[in-house]
């Protein structure tokens, strides 16, 4: 087995028998890089010399002592560029700093390595919304990755990369994983810092690890997720130890199947894969019973208010003045107009425009406040069926990976197939997308996901499950 192609745990071995070193390992992912990239586009950039250099001060002892991983473009590393994968940060930016996430990782031994492709500022399902250039799926390169995070998925997925972290909003982390057969975590809201991470909807965003094995992302998780002084969102609450619980049974553990998440729209296909998947968590042990969620209907429309307003408002410091690309113009205002006119794409400015309208005096109330009390009711469904089942199984999304530029010009269909994973955001609830096999299309073989949700603070239960399924 190539070095690149190792999970996480495996490269530690390697490291501890001697077989490879941390300087081996970056070597080893940039030539992979070099050679496969160039058809997929997971990355926008790297530094093989920085990364080096961290290479050469690893302690093997800590627990990723000389382990890279790769970052998505919107959270800050010092010293190195973050894009957003928008034309208004590109080469205009440099990080001062480092994302709590990143101290995290580093007081861990990790060396951040490369920066991963992604949706402008996180928007979007496919990754066609990079501003920088377009990232394909490495198990066909005619289809879409996901998004936001396409570039953190699809290195994982390519052995370019041994695990990313990614960030989901509204399924940016699981989506993708989904797709392309890797591991993805949401965290539930107020477990990891958002510190240092360049806001898209402050409300619902969450940093998280997409890697090749369940393993891998709970030793990551532990590592990132804790108090953070600096973000008054992440909760003071201690990190349980998420490697312990792996390889424990899920005997009598109750999941609950919402009808609603198994309805029209999902492919017969990916329906087929995920009941095997659920047939299995059956035959570990597991008892499953239906449950509803009764106000999923109105999930997506929520969510686009909700996000878009928030949205409206943190990318205000876009402006050509405090942050990015600076237009000329003759006065302040022309300033401003051209300058984010010229930075943002289409679908950014999509956003901030029904963002602002809904936050507009006398659409406000219609708009934003309902969308609010619905949250809450959607919340309450899963609190409510959390009383009945320790976690929920369903899809990730409705359909395998679609073909670049099938649904690029219909917004609205791209935004519907958020429908499975936006919920846990709204809620703020945890969860997982686990690779449950593949489908054929065209002659390849394209991964599906399954999707565990668990309460808010139960990713041990996420991991549990997780794991058994995983070996079993
Ligand atoms: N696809 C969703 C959107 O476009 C979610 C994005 C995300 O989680 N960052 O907003």
């Amino acid at each position: 087995m190539k070095i690149s192609e190792q999970t996480i745990s495996q490269l530690q071995c390697a490291y501890k028998s001697g077989d490879t070193t941390p300087s081996e390992a970056l070597k080893a992912l940039a030539e992979s890089i070099d050679t496969v990239d160039g058809d997929i586009g997971g990355y926008l950039s790297y530094d093989l010399d920085l990364a080096l250099a961290d290479a050469e001060k690893a302690d093997l002892s800590k627990p990723l002592g000389g382990v890279p991983i790769a970052i998505k473009d919107l959270i800050n590393v010092s010293g190195h560029p973050c894009s957003c994968a928008s034309k208004i940060l590109d080469g205009k930016y440099t990080a001062p700093y480092d994302a709590t996430v990143i101290r995290k990782l580093r007081e861990a031994g990790a060396i951040p390595f490369g920066r991963t492709n992604m949706d402008e500022f996180a928007m979007g399902s496919s990754n066609e919304n990079s501003g920088i250039k377009p990232c394909r799926n490495p198990h066909d390169t005619d289809r879409i990755p996901g998004g936001s995070s396409g570039g953190s998925a699809a290195v994982v997925a390519a052995n370019t990369a041994f695990a990313a972290l990614g960030t989901d909003t509204g399924g940016s982390i699981r989506q993708p994983a989904s797709l392309c057969g890797v591991v993805g975590v949401k965290p539930s809201y107020g477990r990891v810092s958002r510190f240092g991470l360049v806001a898209f909807a402050s409300s619902l965003d969450q940093c998280g690890p997409m890697t090749k094995s369940v393993e891998d992302a709970a030793k990551i998780l532990e590592v990132i997720a804790g108090p953070c002084e600096r973000d008054s969102t992440c909760l003071d609450k201690d990190v349980p130890s998420y490697t312990s619980v792996l390889g424990k049974d899920i005997k009598g553990l109750k999941i609950g199947l919402p009808k609603e998440y198994f309805a029209e729209g999902l492919d017969p296909a990916v329906r087929a894969k995920v009941e095997e998947a659920i047939k299995k968590l059956e035959s570990l042990g597991a008892e499953t019973v239906e449950i509803s969620l009764p106000n999923t209907e109105y999930a997506v429309a929520t969510y686009y208010i909700i996000a878009t307003a928030e949205a409206s408002a943190n990318l205000a410091r876009f402006d050509g003045v405090r942050y990015g690309h600076r237009a000329e113009a003759d006065e302040l205002i022309e300033l401003y107009e051209k300058s984010r006119d010229e930075g943002f794409g289409a679908e950014v400015k999509r956003r901030i425009i029904l963002g602002t309208y809904v936050l507009s005096s006398g659409y406000y109330e219609a708009h934003y406040l309902r969308a609010q009390k619905v949250r809450t009711l959607i919340r309450k469904d899963f609190e409510e069926a959390f009383e009945k089942v320790d976690l929920i199984a369903s899809p990730v999304s409705p359909t395998p990976a679609f073909k670049i530029g099938e649904k690029k010009n219909d917004p609205l269909a791209m935004y519907l197939a958020d429908i499975y994973t936006i919920s846990a955001n709204l809620a703020g609830i945890c969860g997982i997308s686990v690779p449950c096999g593949t489908v054929a299309e065209d002659g390849k073989d394209l991964p599906v996901g399954l999707q565990l949700l668990g309460k808010a603070f139960g990713e041990e239960d996420l991991f549990r499950a997780a794991h058994a399924f995983e070996v079993g």
